[in-house]
């Protein structure tokens, strides 16, 4: 093979592991976003199971107000009915004693309900604080694993790099322009194997001058498809 080719090739593996790396310093952030956003849905589960257990509360405390401005009206009916004089009043006050009385049992039965539904809720949110316990420990391990890797792509990126350019450094100026445009315009290979005919960058089949200069390795050669160098395996 060329000498020059042979000197692309290896500037080329370098910049092909240097783009790599590059993705991979792309996607890594979006990796941690993603694991993340998998803790949303349960600290929203966390959040309404509360606000569920917190309204209970406030229907608790309604019927405990209830119950209790009735028994205040009872008090004050029994003071009117001790008091009065006529027979009419007084049992019409203490039907209305009775009445206030039937209430409340009845907002007593629903405080029970409501304080059975409590020990649910205040379950229910145990549960769920602890489904967020379990995700958080998983997301927190992967968030500290992306973290390892970007560290150390970071590193590899900068070793490459500088490594790519000594590397580049020693190729002839012209020939290091060309390999630059192809590459540019490319953004994958430069130097590509010619196998049975076929350009292994484009696919295609090459002209026949092109197979006959790669054979005779006099000077370069490029694809006539897509302009990459190509050589004879
Ligand atoms: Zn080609």
């Amino acid at each position: 093979m060329l000498p020059q080719l042979t000197q692309l090739l290896i500037l080329q593996d370098k910049d092909q592991a240097i783009k790599r790396l590059q993705g991979d310093l792309k996607r890594l952030p979006m990796e941690e976003e993603r694991a993340r956003q998998k803790l949303l849905s349960d600290t929203q589960a966390v959040q309404t199971a509360k606000q569920k257990l917190q309204d209970n509360e406030v229907a608790m405390k309604n019927v405990q107000l209830l119950i209790a401005t009735r028994k205040e009206t009872i008090n004050r009916l029994k003071v009117q009915q001790f008091e009065t004089r006529k027979n009419d009043e007084y049992t019409a006050l203490g039907n209305e004693v009775i009445r206030y009385g039937n209430e409340i049992t009845g907002l007593e039965d629903q405080e029970i309900e409501l304080m059975e539904k409590a020990e649910e809720l205040k379950s229910a949110v145990t549960a769920t604080q602890q489904g967020l316990a379990a995700s958080q420990k998983l997301v927190d391990a992967e968030l500290a694993q992306i973290s390892e890797r970007l560290t150390n792509v970071k590193s590899q990126l900068a070793e490459f790099q500088t490594k790519r350019d000594t590397l580049a450094s020693g190729v002839e100026d012209e020939l290091l322009e060309t390999y630059s445009r192809i590459w540019k315009h490319r953004g994958d290979a430069v130097v590509v194997a010619l196998e049975g005919g076929i350009c292994r960058g484009c696919n295609m089949k090459v002209a026949p001058a092109v197979l006959l200069g790669a054979r005779n390795q006099k000077e370069l050669t490029t694809c006539s498809n897509c302009g990459r160098l190509v050589f004879l395996e």
